[in-house]
């Protein structure tokens, strides 16, 4: 079967919508950070009503001083949201807070 390509949309934080922002296939997206403008996002779909910290697409993209230190580290966050159903087809993107690491996964941003 062939992956057919679709444009869908990126919510931001703001509320802005940046319409057709973002590519999806089956359950995967692919979108270029807001924050930085530089990296290349992908993700894919999990649980319908809510994102957690395993399943947030960190973008991390670092800018480094001369002497190899880190100058600056985008800490911007998204979820790929599904259409119907857990780990369903691409809907939207959405930016999110970053949701702290939590090894037992019970912080949750409800969107
Ligand atoms: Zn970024």
């Amino acid at each position: 079967m062939p992956q057919d390509l679709r444009q869908v949309n990126l919510k931001l934080l703001s509320g802005e919508i940046l319409y057709d922002y973002a590519i999806a296939v089956g359950n995967n997206a692919a979108w270029k950070c807001v924050g930085c403008k530089k990296t290349l996002l992908i993700g894919r779909t999990a649980l319908i009503h809510e994102a957690t910290w395993r399943s947030q697409v960190n973008c991390n993209n670092k800018k480094y001083n001369e002497d190899k230190r880190i100058k600056e580290e985008c800490t911007k966050s998204y979820y790929v949201v599904p259409t119907d159903k857990n780990q369903g087809r691409t809907d939207r993107v959405i930016e999110i807070k970053r949701i702290p690491d939590d090894s037992k996964g019970v912080r949750r941003e409800v969107y």
